[in-house]
């Protein structure tokens, strides 16, 4: 095909220049949008990226003012989609950690936006008058509500453990059961807190079988506690054996040690009634006789990322003074969100109002009668399509965050398929759509599952699938 752009050289005299491209329609939306400088950066880049392409051979379109006008808009497209959105999580994966883990209470959404994000009483205190303690209310909260003396809470749960083992195992050994040296979520690995604290590791027993007497035997001069870990997103299972936490506690105390238990999920109360038997409750560890114990605020709580430390007041205390504590504390809206989210426990209203224990909570049936109410408005507005179909199928949700591995929660599941799009389109065309809809992709279906749908959510969740249509 000979045309005038028969060579690379002959090409590139018509590669547009950044301003070319800055005076596009695009190019002047954006740079509203963006800002002048930060969208001349993403011209250059455009520009740059097309004249290597040419040089490398590519084939020319015929618009390149054009294709650099389409490719600008698509770079801040993706841009702007990789910031904190909301979006709807109808995986049907409560605690769902890439999705941000708990989605708050009202309450706890109003506190953050009408309490802390203005001046707010972080370190005052309206009675005297005078600076006030952080946190203090969140603390004396977590306090009733788990039995401890004290409590002390920091960014994270990996904090925690890490501020907890350095501040009172550094320099000497911890005991712990082989069975718990687990991973937990990709980066939180037991052994490797251990070493970065400056602990040493003593393992005692096997993966399914630790004795009391295999940590009896571990304990020396240089021991300074006794750890246990919930394995949380790992269980075994058949012919195993471990201590009570109450035995570890008495060995610990008879030889003067610190038990301390990372229980991680931490439940504040007892879960059974929504189908969560085994998972360690907060106060019953501190009865059971460990000194500290520590788990995630954005786990089975359901309030936002911290990590909770509770115990013996003495313990706290040193925790509280020591250095490390300022570089691990959280900020107002941590705390804003924590008391609101303490407070539902505190009226005996957490099934009620915290979204994670609510949509544990949900019963098979009462989705079964959701979603038949969903799927006639989707009847409705499907009414002259040929290529968008659904079913209704029996299916499971997951707990998430490491919680309860064991436990599946039945559900009922909407299955879509269509004529034209592949299971994996549809999945994306929801992922872009306003707000994005993140679905669930099972044995070649495309899943959603309303458990993890909040009520106000479904009419969003309705265009969505509509516009698959
Ligand atoms: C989840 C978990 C952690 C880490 O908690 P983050 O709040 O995510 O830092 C630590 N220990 C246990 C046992 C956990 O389950």
């Amino acid at each position: 095909m000979p045309s005038a752009r028969s060579t690379p050289n002959e090409v590139l005299r018509d590669l547009p220049s950044i301003d070319e491209v800055l005076r596009t329609a695009a190019g002047r939306r954006i740079s509203v949008e963006a800002g002048e400088v930060h969208t001349t950066d993403m011209a250059r880049i455009v520009v740059n990226n097309l004249r290597a392409e040419l040089q490398a051979g590519d084939k020319a379109a015929a618009d390149l003012l054009g294709l650099c006008e389409d490719r600008l808009e698509q770079a801040w497209r993706v841009e702007v989609r990789t910031g904190t959105h909301r979006v709807i999580n109808a995986t049907g994966v409560v605690i769902h950690t890439n999705l941000g883990r708990a989605p708050l209470s009202e309450s706890a959404r109003e506190a953050i936006g009408n309490e802390a994000s203005q001046y707010c009483t972080l370190e005052y205190d309206l009675t005297t008058g005078k600076r006030g303690k952080r946190g203090l209310r969140a603390e004396r909260m977590l306090a009733g509500l788990t039995g401890a003396e004290s409590v002390l809470i920091v960014n994270n749960c990996a904090a925690a453990a890490f501020f907890v083992l350095t501040v009172f195992a550094s320099g000497g050994e911890v005991v712990i059961s082989r069975g718990e040296l687990v991973e937990i979520g990709g980066d939180f690995r037991v052994p490797d807190v251990l070493s970065q604290s400056g602990a040493a590791l003593r393992e005692v027993g096997t993966t399914n079988r630790t004795k009391l007497a295999d940590y009896e035997k571990a304990i020396n001069d240089k021991t300074r506690l006794i750890l246990r870990v919930h394995p949380s997103n790992y269980r075994i299972v058949g012919y195993t054996a471990m201590p009570s936490l109450a035995e570890l506690s008495s060995l610990a105390h008879r030889h003067g040690l610190m038990l301390y238990e990372d229980i991680g999920s931490g439940a504040l109360i007892d879960l059974s009634p929504v189908g969560l038997r085994d998972e360690p409750i907060a106060g019953l560890s501190l009865i059971a006789g460990a000194d500290i114990i520590t788990f995630s605020g954005d786990k089975l709580l359901g309030g936002p990322q911290a990590g909770i430390i509770a115990g013996k007041a003495d313990r706290i205390d040193r925790l509280r003074k020591h250095p490390l504590y300022r570089a691990l504390r959280i900020d107002k809206i941590a705390y804003a969100a924590l008391e609101a989210t303490l407070d539902s426990y505190r009226r005996g209203k957490a099934v009620l109002e915290i979204p994670v224990l609510t949509m544990l909570a949900l019963t098979k049936e009462q989705i079964t009668d959701r979603l038949e109410r969903f799927s006639v408005q989707l009847t409705k507005g499907l009414e002259d399509n040929e290529d968008l179909s659904f079913d209704m199928i029996d299916g499971v949700s997951a707990i998430g965050g490491g919680a309860a591995p064991s436990v599946s929660l039945a559900t009922r599941l909407l299955a879509l398929s269509h004529k034209k799009l592949t299971v994996r389109e549809m999945e994306e065309k929801l992922r872009q759509s306003n707000p994005p809809v993140i679905a669930r992709i099972l044995d070649g279906k495309l899943l959603i599952d309303l458990r993890t749908v909040a009520d106000e959510d479904e009419p969003g969740l309705l265009t969505a699938l509509l516009s698959l249509a």
